[in-house]
């Protein structure tokens, strides 16, 4: 196991609907040379927590292949389909914000404020004081302050795009917790988990970009620290997409793992020309990111 010098603990947190591809190889790559760069610890999280998203068998395929690149957790894996009991117990602790909403999606659809960044629609609030006669509840949604509130704006310094605003009001709108098939919703399990794991950085995609305004609320309601936060770009197809299994991502070729970390590695803009082995490119992508990045 690498030798853990620092207070700095990073993570990676696939979901297993698939195996690792470029995308997220870049993801997992960014995390963990922030995390070797600064002598920290590397945790690794199973966010199975969208139960009808999760493939059987890609969790043993996720980590075979983190192997097959040389990237070595530390510490045990956390698996997020195990702990609802510790979702449940910061959703009780949000009481006074969180309110039962009877909304189907094509109501939503219908009277929404807006289409976030992230393309979900904009809550109209319109369950805020109370499901209308006839309904039943679907989910519990977090109540987000009004436009104009102090703490309706969240401002934050990314590590890779600079300072960065969001609305909660007019770009997210109330958001949901407990999701309409029972599951906890990402947002409450990862602010949840991050906190338990004493996550201090957070290095991920672009595509969760949006969700971080959320996470931050969350994190201040529950009073849990808010960690240092760098999004990376992510990997697009030719039509502009991002990778996933949904639009065709192909899983990587672990037979050439040296390959396939140069390639995610001149993605992120590292100029690692002569790697002859995987320890030599951790060596010098470790040491690139380090100047890059700085390591405090
Ligand atoms: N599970 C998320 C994903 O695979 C990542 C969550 C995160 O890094 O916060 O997209």
């Amino acid at each position: 196991m690498t030798e853990v010098l620092s207070n700095y603990i990073g993570r990676f947190a696939p979901s297993p609907s698939g195996p690792l591809h470029a995308g997220s190889l870049v993801a997992a790559l960014a995390s963990y040379l922030d995390a070797r760069a600064h002598r920290g610890t590397w945790l690794l999280r199973i966010e199975d927590i969208d139960e009808m998203r999760t493939v059987p068998g890609a969790v043993a395929v996720i980590m075979q292949a983190l192997a097959a690149f040389g990237m070595q957790h530390d510490g045990a894996v956390l698996v997020q389909s195990q702990r609802k009991d510790l979702y449940q117990a910061a959703c009780d602790r949000l009481t006074a914000h969180v309110y039962p909403c009877g909304c189907t999606r094509k109501e939503i659809a219908d009277s929404r404020l807006g289409i976030a960044a992230d393309g979900a629609a904009i809550y109209p609030g319109t369950c805020r004081h109370g499901i209308a006669a006839g309904k039943t509840a679907r989910t519990l949604r977090l109540r987000v302050p009004d436009a104009g509130q102090a703490d309706e704006t969240i401002t934050f310094d990314d590590r890779w795009l600079g300072p960065l605003t969001q609305h909660l009001a007019t770009e997210v709108g109330d958001f949901v917790l407990k999701r309409a098939d029972g599951y906890w919703a990402y947002q409450l399990a990862v602010v949840v988990d991050d906190a338990d794991q004493g996550v201090t950085h957070i290095v991920r995609g672009t595509d969760l970009l949006e969700s971080t305004g959320r996470q931050i609320y969350l994190q201040r309601l529950l009073g849990l620290p808010t960690p240092s936060y760098m999004h990376v770009p992510v990997v697009l197809n030719e039509s502009g997409e991002k990778l996933s299994k949904q639009t065709g991502a192909q899983a990587l070729d672990l037979a050439h793992p040296l390959d396939e970390l140069l390639r995610a590695a001149r993605f992120l803009g590292l100029p690692i020309a002569d790697a002859q082995s995987l320890a030599d490119f951790w060596r010098l992508a470790i040491a690139a990111w380090a100047q890059r990045f700085g390591a405090q």
